[in-house]
């Protein structure tokens, strides 16, 4: 079957009663998409940031529908992001509608702002420890403290299990763990009518940056803080098991149009990390360098702003290259070196 256009994908979608908000949020990635089911119960999965801009919007676009904040029945969360969870807590106090999410990550979003407090002291080592000068880390601190209000915490009514069966009126959604993009993503998959609500899973017109974060299991105050997760590690393998899905024809993504061609774009996606892990390893046989040094050889000077995502991408295919034994670890004191492994020279 040819890919269909993405008008195509959401009037089918819609046919289907899944209709797209999209609303604008504070960041660079620009509008989230939040879908609106309307099934008993009416059922919204995601919400926006914690914003007036983003509720207005919201609003609007229910009433578009002739709907209310208030009818909603159901919230379903597809990851911890702030851009998809901030306005939950008021749509759930406003409606009184249950929220449900993955099961593991019911506990962060319950404790929201000492989670990201965790998160924040968890970046800071990760980046100390991969050659982030003080400079940069203070002012990233600083900008994610500035960020933290278009999220708020949110109490979890219904924890989902992977793998389990989440029953509207009219449809199933097979409740599915995605880890990579971030710890806690889910994907929704109605298989009668091979749809899936992919959230930042997979991602037309951005490759989703695996983000290395906290585990969602670690304790707030571990000291010292918990081992670094292989976050593009876990996001390749569940590239792979999405590419697996032969009973999928739409994925709804949490920003920009439906993907329709799911294995296509895997695999273009898989190529350009062997590309990415390839470019690495052939700085490294020049000499070890920090996963920083990495970043500014591929990309120079970055944003600040940018500077954790790129320590992450890097950091992910280094993670990629010494599982493949062609790169190691070096420690020197607080700082880890990459280098190429002897004797596997390409
Ligand atoms: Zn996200």
């Amino acid at each position: 079957m040819s890919p269909r256009p993405p008008a195509d994908a959401l009037a089918r979608a819609a046919g289907h009663g899944v209709h797209r908000l999209a609303l604008p949020t504070p960041f660079a990635v620009g509008l989230v998409n939040t879908y609106l089911i309307e099934d008993d119960p009416l059922t919204l999965l995601d919400s926006g940031p914690n914003s007036g801009t983003a509720l207005d919007a919201l609003e609007t676009a229910l009433a578009a529908r002739g709907h209310r904040v208030e009818d909603l029945g159901l919230i379903v969360i597809s990851h911890q992001h702030m851009d998809h969870l901030g306005l939950v807590s008021i749509l759930a106090r406003r409606s009184g509608a249950e929220v449900a999410a993955l099961d593991a990550l019911a506990p962060w979003a319950a404790r929201y702002a000492e989670g990201m407090e965790a998160d924040d002291a968890f970046a800071n080592s990760v980046m100390t420890e991969h050659g982030i000068p003080q400079d940069i880390r203070l002012a990233l601190l600083a900008v994610s403290q500035s960020y933290r209000h278009w999220g708020a915490a949110s109490t979890v009514t219904r924890p989902l299990a992977d793998g389990c069966d989440l029953t509207l009126r009219d449809r199933t959604l097979r409740v599915l763990h995605r880890p990579g993009h971030s710890p806690s993503d889910t994907i929704f998959h109605d298989v009668q009518r091979r749809i899936v609500l992919g959230a930042d899973h997979l991602i037309e017109r951005i490759s989703s940056n695996p983000l290395i974060s906290r585990p969602l299991d670690a304790p707030l105050d571990a000291d010292p803080p918990p081992a670094r997760p292989h976050a593009l590690v876990s996001y390749l393998a569940s590239l792979r098991a999405t590419r697996e899905m032969d009973d999928v024809d739409i994925i709804l993504p949490g920003h920009g149009d439906p993907v329709t061609d799911h294995v296509e774009l895997i695999d273009e996606r898989l190529r350009m990390h062997d590309r990415r892990a390839d470019k690495i390893h052939r700085l490294l046989a020049e000499r070890p360098l920090t996963a920083y040094e990495v970043a500014q050889e591929l990309w120079g000077n970055v944003a600040v702003t940018q500077a954790y995502l790129t320590l992450s991408e890097v950091l992910g295919h280094a993670d990629l290259l010494v599982a493949d034994g062609r790169v190691v670890e070096q420690r020197d004191g607080e700082v880890v070196r990459f280098a190429a492994a002897q004797g596997r020279g390409e």
